[in-house]
């Protein structure tokens, strides 16, 4: 029987999660998932002046938001715990202890180190194939501290111990880590341990090339929280940096990309990141996504912005309408803002330019007096009525619709006008024809 797939996700607790860090996340998962393995979640705070509830936080609250639900660890317990580095102490001495009994470990002003066998280390890695590192000169290669002198661990030492006793089947993780690889490679030897299978996956570039660092835009999974993205949108998005299905389609459902996913498939080559793209896709998942999931995602916004929407069944008809304009879920109060305030402000702009002009008045009450019959009172309707008044004028339609939409929105931009319209009622329409009359031309 093949041993059972465990795989894990180790950040360090930096204050964030970095999309470098996410998509890791995700591929481990996409790995646990497509294998029916185990996702494990374990946080790396060794370097305790970085511990702090508010850096774990937002790597649980960027992974929840993602969807990358894991199985075992942080938060949610199992077998291998703790699953904090800083509470595993005793299981490090534990292992030190095997080392020095094997006479591999020595002091070296306070600090212990561990004694190199000094070989050639062949690391076999899913993605990059088999490599060679000599380890022969201790010049290039100085044998690796294990052990600070203020008795703090050092990352190798760690990450493996926690790896072997977690057993964990697939490391995958950043290729920076690649370097570090024939180190634990040295470390599983001495205790004895096969090591896990190596996937070490592409580095994400920024457009210019660059290393992608945190400080750059869209690093932070929190941006797009706050920028109202769809999580599944972002998720895609990750999904093709290092990875793709082979057949140029771009938007994926998630069950799909599980059922596809292979270690042996992720690409070599760096990955660019592309924010635009990222910005395309959400639009194109906004789009065609279920009314109700765009409803659940745009709430929290809508919320914020203090629109008293009244109920649910009240709010999904005015979303409707919008919902293919919005390309940031951010988005979404002002282009409903209007719907549910008969209060609404005017933009200065539009007002001059299809309100202060000449005749406008003019077709303004034209208008509303037209409106004021037609039956019954829905989109076409009221689209035929407006075609024959411009008709009837001897005007183009246009010059009809930009008054209009100015009258009853406040602004030149918004949602297709006759569904706006009908969705408003007609009440409420000539109401607003009424109070922009007044407003503009008392
Ligand atoms: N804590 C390490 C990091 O955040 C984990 C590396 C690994 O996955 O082994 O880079």
């Amino acid at each position: 029987m093949s041993t059972p797939v465990r795989v894990r996700f180790a950040p360090s607790p930096t204050g964030f999660l970095h999309v470098g860090g996410a998509r890791t996340a995700l591929f481990n998962w996409l790995h646990a998932r497509h294998t029916g393995g185990t996702f494990v979640l374990r946080i790396e705070d060794t370097d305790r002046e970085r511990h702090n509830e508010e850096a774990v936080r937002a790597i649980y609250h960027g992974l929840r938001w993602l969807g990358l639900d894991w199985d075992e660890g942080a938060e949610k317990g199992g077998d291998f715990g703790p699953y904090y580095q800083s509470e595993r102490g005793p299981i490090y001495e534990r292992y030190l202890g095997i080392l020095q009994d094997k006479g591999m470990i020595y002091e070296d002003a306070g600090a212990l180190r561990f004694r190199s066998p000094r070989e050639t280390v062949t690391v076999h890695d899913e993605v990059c194939g088999s490599i060679p590192f000599d380890l022969s000169n201790p010049g290039t290669h100085p044998d690796m501290t294990v052990r600070r002198p203020d008795g703090s661990w050092i990352f190798h030492f760690v990450n493996v111990v926690d790896d072997i006793e977690m057993k964990i089947s697939h490391v995958i993780r950043g290729e920076d880590h690649l370097s570090n690889t024939p180190k634990h490679v040295e470390l599983y030897k001495a205790f004895g341990v096969e090591p896990p299978r190596f996937a070490h996956i592409p580095l994400i570039l920024n457009p210019d090339g660059s290393k992608m660092s945190k400080r750059d835009t869209g690093a932070s999974v929190q941006s797009y929280i706050q920028q109202g993205y769809a999580p599944e949108a972002v998720r895609n998005y990750l999904c093709l940096l290092g990875w793709s299905p082979k057949d140029n389609r771009e938007i994926l459902p998630i069950e799909e990309i599980i059922s596809l996913f292979e270690l042996k498939n992720i690409n070599r080559r760096s990955a660019g990141f592309d924010l635009d793209k990222c910005f395309w896709m959400n639009g194109q998942y906004l789009i065609q996504m279920p009314l109700e999931r765009f409803t659940d995602l745009s709430l929290p916004f809508i919320n914020a912005a203090g629109i008293n929407y009244g109920t649910r069944e009240g709010l999904v008809p005015v979303l409707a309408l919008v919902k293919e304009k919005v390309k940031h879920l951010t988005d979404v109060p002002a282009w409903i803002e209007f719907f549910f305030n008969d209060d609404y402000t005017y933009d200065e702009a539009s007002v001059e330019k299809s309100l202060r002009t000449e005749g406008a008045l003019g077709r303004l009450q034209a208008l509303g007096a037209h409106l004021a019959n037609v039956e019954p009172w829905t989109a076409e309707t009221i689209e035929a009525a407006f075609k024959d008044l411009a008709a009837a004028l001897g005007v183009k339609t246009a010059l009809l619709v930009h008054p209009a939409r100015v009258a009853a929105t406040g602004r030149s931009v918004g949602p297709s006008l006759y569904h706006l319209l009908e969705l408003l009622g007609r009440e409420r329409v000539l109401a607003r024809f009424d109070r922009t009359r007044e407003k503009f031309f008392p």
